[in-house]
């Protein structure tokens, strides 16, 4: 007989109730496995409980992936966040748990790094990274996480499954088994369509990645950004890049944001690794909350600003690449240039600061991911940010949106007052309205965070029936128990009918709801866990 590994306290669930997103779904149970024995355990008794499973790591998603109404499984301390550089190989093997600042620490001292970046690196995990396909701002010259993952396991309703780039899949395994018979007569049938569906974006993270695995017939490719509803990843190997030995930085001021595209058309041929933006609606907030993160007389007046890096090993090179991207930019902004370290810091503050400033708003509105990962393709972010102001106006909802420019993928976080009861409606008609016109542009209603719960009811209208189904034949060779995650990438349930707050929000004990209110505030995602 197992150990009783599903605490099902009232205290604790509540706190698992909540990712970084805007929903809470109450679990039934919660679990830390801290190792394959106990993971092994746990899932079996989730089953004899009859209950679904959502794997979580720092519960950093902001799209309800990491929320479910069954066992929340906190794999935050499993295999103890271990670690295995080898920097001959440039390739790591890691354990799901370990964050990627912890990563970076190991490699740091080999000259190495993993390039794709999420500014959530402090506490987000490599499992939750790459079951999101995780991106960042280096992800522009870099990529999402996908191409850096060369092989995982998996632990399946089927026991464990190893994928690894160049290798065949275990054709023993019942998985892999149904693969081949279920599911490729199916992708078969429909690639064309697959073809014309997927958005022709920069980053795409809504659904099973179809259109790479048609490319490439790599399994590995379907469970990364799986999103935990094809099973439970248990290891990986990730492979590493070297440091880049420098970076300078540019910053172009922009008065009016019809500049945007010019301007990014301007730097992106000199092969920038990052290129930021910061609209005029961000820069108002900081400006109107007073946060000191960047003084700079330049921005008291912009509309909005781009940020750029440039990175390589030899100054004179990266400098001069800066330089010409300064001349061909200079046109439609007023430019500043970074070589030092501290003047790099500088220009950046302002765009580090964004997450903290709209999480400590304390002006009666609320900072909430409603259409937060919109991306288009390139040439059409100008129209995508216009529509989004659009239908903000119309809904009578302030904005703010900054983010990652140079993919045409843009944060964009609803500013409602909470304290006006038609909040819930306002912020509903802008989820329509802009998920609506993201797909009408060519583009995807996530660029990097996930479909999670939040995005699931629209991928039908993003894929179409046939790639649809195609979804669903994956889901059950992997899970035909549907013991993984259910509701998340493949669901229609109204996501805005469980939030986090408002009249309909699940009760919680006090505490813990000032406990997620006050993680919510500071940000400190690192004590999600009990
Ligand atoms: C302030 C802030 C900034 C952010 N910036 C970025 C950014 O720049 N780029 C970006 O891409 N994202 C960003 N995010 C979103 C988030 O940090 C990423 O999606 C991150 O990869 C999630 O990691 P996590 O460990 O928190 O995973 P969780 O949120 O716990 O889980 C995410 C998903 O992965 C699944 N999962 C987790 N671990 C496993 C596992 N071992 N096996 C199977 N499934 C698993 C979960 O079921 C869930 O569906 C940001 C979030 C915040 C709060």
């Amino acid at each position: 007989m197992t150990p009783e590994l599903l605490d099902r306290d009232m205290a604790r669930r509540a706190r698992y109730s909540q990712g970084a997103g805007i929903m809470r779904i109450i679990p039934a149970a919660v679990a830390r496995p801290r190792d394959i024995g106990m993971l092994r355990a746990t899932i079996g008794d989730a089953r004899n409980a009859s209950l679904s499973i959502t794997p979580r790591g720092a519960g950093t998603a902001m799209d309800g992936g990491n929320i479910g109404p069954g066992l929340v499984l906190d794999l935050s301390s499993f295999d103890s966040g271990g670690c295995d550089v080898d920097a001959i190989a440039r390739r790591a093997i890691v354990s799901p748990s370990l964050t990627l600042a912890e990563l970076r620490a190991a490699a740091a001292p080999h000259g190495l790094r993993l390039p794709p970046e999420p500014s959530s690196a402090a506490w987000a995990t490599l499992g939750g990274m790459v079951s999101t396909n995780a991106a960042g701002a280096a992800s522009l010259r870099h990529g999402s996480i996908r191409p850096w993952i060369e092989a995982l396991t998996l632990e399946t309703v089927d026991g464990p499954l190893h994928l690894a780039r160049g290798e065949s899949p275990p054709g023993t395994h019942p998985v892999v088994g149904r693969w081949a018979q279920q599911v490729v007569p199916v992708l078969e049938q429909h690639r064309d369509e697959i073809r014309r569906r997927y958005p022709a974006v920069r980053k795409n993270s809504a659904g099973y990645a179809l259109d790479h695995w048609l490319a490439h017939r790599e399994l590995i490719d379907v469970v990364i950004g799986s999103e935990g509803t094809l099973g439970v990843i248990t290891r990986l190997t990730v492979r590493l890049d070297a440091q880049p030995a420098v970076r300078m930085s540019l910053r172009a001021v922009l008065d009016r944001r019809d500049h945007l595209e010019p301007a990014i058309e301007a730097i992106r041929p000199y092969d920038p690794e990052t290129l930021e933006f910061l609209d005029e609606s961000f820069l108002g907030v900081i400006r109107r909350t007073q946060q000191s993160v960047d003084t700079d007389a330049a921005l008291l007046g912009a509309g909005s600003i781009l940020l750029a890096d440039f990175t390589g090993d030899d100054a004179s090179e990266v400098s001069a690449r800066m330089a010409a991207a300064a001349a061909a930019t200079a046109p439609h902004a007023r430019i500043d240039l970074a070589l030092r370290p501290d003047e790099i810091e500088r220009l950046w503050a302002v765009r580090h600061g964004a997450s903290p400033a709209l999480a400590a708003l304390e002006d009666g509105r609320r900072s909430l991911q409603v259409v937060e990962d919109g991306c288009v393709p390139p040439g059409a972010l100008q129209a995508y940010i216009e529509a989004v102001d659009a239908a903000c106006r119309s809904a009578g909802v302030d904005v703010v949106i900054f983010g990652h420019a140079g993919d045409g993928h843009v944060h964009v976080n609803l500013l409602p007052r909470t304290g006006d009861p038609s909040w819930p409606d306002r912020i509903a008609a802008v989820y329509r309205r802009v998920s609506g016109d993201v797909i009408a542009l060519g583009g995807t209603p996530s660029g990097e965070h996930g479909a999670g719960r939040l995005r699931a009811p629209l991928l039908g209208a993003l894929y179409g029936e046939a790639v649809m189904q195609c979804h669903a034949a994956v889901k059950d060779a992997f899970d035909p128990i549907g013991l993984f995650n259910p509701g998340v990438i493949i669901g229609r349930a109204d996501p805005l009918a469980s939030l986090k707050l408002g009249p309909n929000a699940p009760a919680i004990p006090a505490d813990a709801d000032e406990w997620l209110a006050d993680l919510e505030r500071t940000a400190d995602w690192g004590r999600c866990r009990w």
